[in-house]
């Protein structure tokens, strides 16, 4: 059976079914939401620190007098319907769109939450976004229950044969956050967008404009960022990832000129598609750098005839890993989530091409 990266990193938490009882999980926090009000129309429900293997998305909120749009909806229902119940305390007007900033069950999987208490609301996503949600969880659920016992025995295995300290104890508080998933699957409805967004959209919530644009491929090649001119605040979506990126069957080369344009919007704010409010473009242009010399040092190595398990030792990400990559925890995502993620690039119908 075969998966896409992405596709594991979203089923993944389901290890969770054969779990024997009463494992622990007093510390994952993946169902919590923290909410931060970014500027005077945004609030960011920012969702906690995606380092095990089940990460959930953020949530951001732009609420004009007449309706509100939401920047992705999350995850997991219950705590997606948390959110629903705080802004029912922020603002009278009714969600009218939900943008899904990229295909990931992560972002979509609890647009259903706010549809059904919305019904009018329109679930907009690049045509790229729509195929792909579509392929991957048009049978989420039973699909879902039917892989991850076979996920989870093999991570346990992994578990038990690694000789990293790091590793076993990314791979227990994956383990131990995936009981808390379960329950949350059985009550998934994966809803297909209603309306395809391929460029630029500008839409009114009533005194207040918003832009949804398609800036080029990012993260994904769907990815769309929802632009408030008013606060200056930009929603990236995936394509920023505070403070380990994730490139999981990411296409790295077109990404940095991506970063470019998203700088160029006339933002001050930005909002990540995981992580806090970036308020300059510091972490931005970190991200790029690391982008452009993963990208070159891949090209060298795979030139070389360097094997895949070898490329990764030899990526030299020093620079980037001092400012941000100081936790255990945080050295597995990264390990995970971007190196291996970029290495596995490094295949004859994905060559990373060279850089002038
Ligand atoms: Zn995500």
């Amino acid at each position: 059976m075969k998966h896409s990266a992405a596709s594991v990193l979203v089923l993944i938490f389901a290890f969770a079914i054969v779990l024997p009882s009463g494992v622990v999980n007093a510390g994952c926090e993946m169902l919590e939401y923290h909410r931060v009000q970014a500027t005077p129309h945004v609030y960011l429900f920012e969702a906690a620190e995606g380092t095990t293997g089940i990460v959930n998305g953020n949530i951001v909120a732009v609420i004009g007098k007449e309706a509100i749009l939401l920047v992705d909806a999350g995850q997991f229902p219950s705590a997606s319907r948390k959110v629903l119940g705080e802004l029912r305390s922020l603002s009278q007007a009714p969600v009218r769109y939900i943008v899904n900033t990229h295909w990931h069950g992560d972002h979509l999987l609890a647009d259903s939450v706010f549809k059904d208490a919305f019904p009018k609301a329109e679930i907009i996503a690049h045509s790229h976004t729509i195929s792909e949600a579509n392929r991957h969880y048009k049978d989420y659920v039973e699909n879902s229950l039917k892989q991850f016992p076979l996920l989870m025995a093999d991570m346990r295995k992994r578990m038990d044969a690694s000789s990293s300290v790091d590793e076993r104890l990314w791979m227990k508080e994956t383990l131990d956050c995936a009981e808390l998933a379960i329950p949350e699957i059985k009550i998934t409805r994966y809803l297909p967008a209603d309306r395809p967004m391929d460029s630029k959209l500008e839409i009114n919530l009533g005194d207040l404009p918003v832009v949804i644009e398609h800036l080029g491929t990012g993260n994904t090649p769907g990815d769309l960022v929802v632009f408030v001119e008013a606060d200056k605040l930009v929603a990236t979506g995936d394509m920023i990832v505070f403070p380990s990126p994730y490139a999981i069957g990411s296409d790295l080369e077109p990404w940095p000129a991506t970063l470019e344009r998203l700088m160029h919007l006339g933002a001050e704010v930005y909002v990540p598609g995981h992580g806090p409010v970036l308020r300059d473009t510091a972490y931005i242009r970190d991200v790029e750098d690391l982008l452009k010399t993963t990208r070159t040092q891949l090209s060298v190595l795979y030139d070389q005839g360097v094997a895949k398990m070898e490329a990764a030792q030899q990526l030299d990400t020093s620079s980037f890993r001092a400012k941000y990559i100081n936790t255990p925890m945080r050295r597995q995502a990264f390990d995970q989530f971007f190196v291996k993620a970029a290495v596995s690039a490094m295949d004859s119908t994905k060559k990373p091409s060279k850089v002038p």
